[in-house]
């Protein structure tokens, strides 16, 4: 019987083939995850045999999911080719770089010193010199694009547990860096970890807020120049269990991550209705008006607009007393989705306040388009009038462009006599801040009221 013949090129060939397909990124030729993981359980191996530090680098692409959804995946794909090269080109040989996934980046490099502080010097140089790697325009076709990293970085020694160990704290290392502004290097430390736990948990919690209704609506009135209670603003409150009366600053950013930010703002929505209700009712609170704050991740929601007429509806509140305020930068970012938006709300009588003004990108070419009721100058500024007079000017050009756009204006954080009079003087005739009223629960606003 005559046996088959095989080319034996042709195997070591498929072989190759076999072994590239599994153990790299095709885009990239850079390893993969399966050959990451393993490259840095050697690593870690090795580094514990010998006792010298390792380190692990988790770098992000910033921005990159915005070339994607606006150029295309192809022109995507060329950048992460060339980001491959560059990154390559930072390492040694002995130094792996792989691609994690999509925009992510791994790189381990190895033998570096048996010193923590050295090892640590060494990584960052690298981490610096990858920045540096980036600051040259990339090609894409026939256009050049900028692209910035974020890095985080942890050094191992062989002695955690798991490879999963120093992968997750590169990668919350990674994203202390986006939050302090991106194109950064980040080390670990057992702190990042610390707040991470903290985090975590303060999430759990929060469901279980909405869950026991632990949130508590404050309220703080806005007064107009002749000492009248216009309305109000509610802001919402935290009653925590442990740890007492929570301020927004302590969860809503971190409500915001997640999609609990939604279940928030429409709990604030309806009890906002029910206290409109309620002052609609009785002859001297009639007259006030409440304002809510909305977070633009909410604003975004493609059923955001149905969700509010629902909740006005429901409740049967008059819609003109009711205003949202949103922050500018929300607003831009995807102006004609926000105008129509905006003026679906308008149609039944929402109101529309922009919060926060001056902080953001108050241009007045898009100001001039956006369907607004109301311009609220951030406190930020009202807090300097009278000590830096860039302050003053700022705020008198706010009530400038306001009056010339036939929309009111209010100023948050008036706290002092001076600061009221000097708004006063300069045609600005609403307030709201700690000279009339801090937030109060509503059994305080109403003796305020009367
Ligand atoms: P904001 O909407 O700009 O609210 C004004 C903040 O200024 C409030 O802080 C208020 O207590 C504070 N404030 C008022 N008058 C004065 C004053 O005279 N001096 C000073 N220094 N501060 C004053 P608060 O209540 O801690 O709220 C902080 C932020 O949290 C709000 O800023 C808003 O962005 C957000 N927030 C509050 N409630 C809600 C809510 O129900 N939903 C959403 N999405 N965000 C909310
Ligand atoms: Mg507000
Ligand atoms: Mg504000």
């Amino acid at each position: 019987m005559r046996r088959p013949v095989y080319d034996v090129t042709t195997l070591k060939k498929a072989a190759t083939e076999i072994q590239r397909l599994a153990f790299y990124d095709p885009l990239t030729g850079l390893a993969n995850r399966l050959l990451l993981r393993d490259r840095l359980k050697q690593a870690m191996i090795i580094s514990k045999r010998n006792g010298i530090e390792g380190a692990l680098l988790f770098i992000d692409l910033d921005n990159f999911k915005t070339l994607n959804d606006t150029q295309g995946h192809d022109v995507g794909d060329l950048l992460l080719k060339q980001v491959a090269q560059r990154l390559e080109s930072c390492v040694r040989r002995c130094d792996t770089v792989a691609r994690f996934g999509g925009d992510e980046f791994v790189i381990i490099l190895e033998e570096l010193s048996n010193q923590r502080d050295d090892a640590e010097e060494q990584a960052g140089i690298i981490g610096l010199k990858i920045l540096a790697a980036f600051n040259d325009d990339y090609q894409l076709n026939s256009n050049s694009y900028q692209c910035t990293p974020s890095i985080g970085i942890t050094l191992f020694n062989g002695y955690e547990k798991s490879i999963d160990d120093p992968m997750k704290q590169a990668d919350i290392a990674m994203y202390q860096a986006k939050e302090s502004g991106r194109n950064k290097i980040c080390f670990f430390n057992s702190q990042m970890q610390i707040n991470i736990h903290a985090r975590i948990e303060l999430e759990k919690e929060l469901h279980t807020a909405l869950e026991e209704n632990q949130f508590r609506l404050f309220y703080q009135s806005q007064v107009r120049n002749t000492g009248e209670v216009v309305g109000a603003e509610a802001l919402i409150r935290w009653q925590h269990p442990q740890r007492g009366l929570l301020l927004p600053v302590e969860f809503i950013l971190l409500a915001e991550k997640s999609e609990l930010i939604i279940s928030i703002d429409l709990w604030v929505l309806k009890q906002a209705c029910i206290q409109l209700k309620l002052w609609e009712n009785q002859t001297n609170t009639q007259s006030l008006k409440l304002s809510v704050n909305i977070s633009a991740k909410h604003f975004a929601q493609e059923n955001f607009v149905n969700q509010v007429i629902e909740i006005i509806h429901f409740y049967s509140v008059r819609a003109e007393k009711l205003k949202i305020e949103i922050v500018e930068s929300l607003l831009i970012e995807n102006i004609e989705e926000s105008i129509d938006k905006m003026n679906e709300l308008r149609a039944i009588g929402v109101r529309f306040s922009i919060d926060d003004f001056g902080t953001g990108y108050s241009s007045l070419s898009y100001l001039t388009r956006l369907p607004l009721d109301q311009l609220k100058i951030d406190k930020s500024f009202i807090r300097h009038i009278g000590h830096q007079p860039f302050n003053g000017v700022i705020v008198q050009t706010v009530i400038g462009m306001a009056e010339s756009l036939g929309i009111e204006v209010i100023a948050e954080g008036v706290e002092t006599e001076m600061q009221r009079a000097f708004l006063e003087e300069n045609r600005c005739y609403l307030y709201q801040g700690y000279l009339f009223s801090k937030p109060v629960p509503i059994e305080a606003f109403l003796v305020f009221d009367k």
